[in-house]
C-alpha cells in the first residue's frame, strides 16, 4: 500500500528588503520532501482562513525569519532588538494558536520556538549577548550545514526520541532566545551557557520547537534528517507505531 500523503504548511517568510515578497527559503521545502511529506508554503491569510488551511493539512512549520514583536510578550523593544515584520507576526501567531488548538503536529525552527514560546505566553531575551553572562557565539559566522556549538538534549523528551539524549553538535543563526517559558512547555536541550535551545509541549501530541536550523544540515548531519522524520511520522499519525 503507497503511504499515505502527508501535507504540511510552511509559514512564508517576509521582512523589510522584499517588502513585496512572500518567500520561504528553499531548505525547508526540501528538507519536507526529502522526509517524505508534501510542502505547501501558507503566506498571511485572514485568521479564518489560516484555520481552513490548517483543517486540511497533517502538520505546521514555523520557519525562521525576523524578531518578534517585544510587545507580543509585554516588553518594549530593546536598542538591540532587531528588524520586526507586523505581517509575520500576524501569521505566525495566529497559524502556532491554530495548530495548537487543532492539536496538529507542530515543528518550529529558530523564529518558530520564539512563536511558540510567544503563542504560550513565555517571553524572548532580545539579546544573547547583552543579557546572558558568558554566551555563546550564537551568531555564527560560518556556513549554515556547518554546526558550531554543542546543545545537551534532555532523555525522555520528543527531541530524545528522534535524535537521542547528550551532547549534539548544532549550527547557530540566532541572537534571541526563549526567556520566560511559556505555560506547558519543557526545555529539551540547553546550551552550554544555558541557553534554551529546543522546547516542547506537555499537553499536546508533537509540538517541538528547536532554536537551530536543521533544514540546513540535512544533507551532513543524520541528526537533522531525524528532527524532520520524526515530525512526519506524528504527521502521518504513525509515531510510536
Ligand atoms: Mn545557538
Amino acid at each position: 500500500m503507497a503511504p499515505r500523503q502527508v501535507l504540511i504548511a510552511l509559514t512564508a517568510q517576509h521582512n523589510g528588503e522584499h517588502e513585496n515578497e512572500y518567500f520561504l527559503r528553499r531548505a525547508y521545502i526540501d528538507a519536507i520532501v526529502g522526509a517524505g511529506g508534501i510542502p505547501l508554503i501558507l503566506p498571511p491569510l485572514a485568521a479564518g482562513k489560516i484555520e481552513t488551511v490548517l483543517d486540511r493539512v497533517q502538520g505546521l512549520v514555523l520557519t525562521g525569519g525576523v524578531d518578534v514583536d517585544p510587545r507580543r510578550y509585554g516588553e518594549q523593544p530593546s536598542e538591540k532588538c532587531g528588524e520586526i515584520s507586523p505581517l509575520r507576526d500576524e501569521l505566525d501567531l495566529a497559524a502556532a494558536a491554530a495548530a495548537l488548538k487543532r492539536d496538529l503536529p507542530l515543528l518550529a525552527i529558530c523564529r518558530g520556538i520564539q512563536v511558540l514560546n510567544v503563542a504560550l505566553g513565555g517571553s524572548l531575551l532580545q539579546h544573547i549577548p547583552e543579557e546572558v553572562e558568558g554566551a555563546l557565539k550564537h551568531r555564527q559566522q560560518a556556513p549554515g550545514w556547518y554546526g558550531t556549538h554543542e546543545v545537551q538534549v534532555e532523555p525522555d523528551t520528543l527531541l530524545a526520541e528522534a535524535v537521542g539524549s547528550g551532547p549534539l553538535v548544532v549550527n547557530s543563526l540566532h541572537h534571541q532566545a526563549v526567556k520566560r517559558l511559556g505555560e506547558g512547555l519543557l526545555v529539551s536541550a540547553v546550551a552550554p551557557d544555558g541557553v534554551v535551545e529546543a522546547v516542547e509541549s506537555r499537553r499536546h501530541r508533537f509540538a517541538v520547537g528547536v532554536q537551530w536550523h536543521p533544514e540546513l544540515m540535512v544533507e551532513h548531519c543524520p541528526a537533522a534528517r531525524a528532527v524532520f522524520a520524526h515530525f512526519l511520522r506524528a504527521a502521518a499519525g504513525t509515531l510510536g507505531d
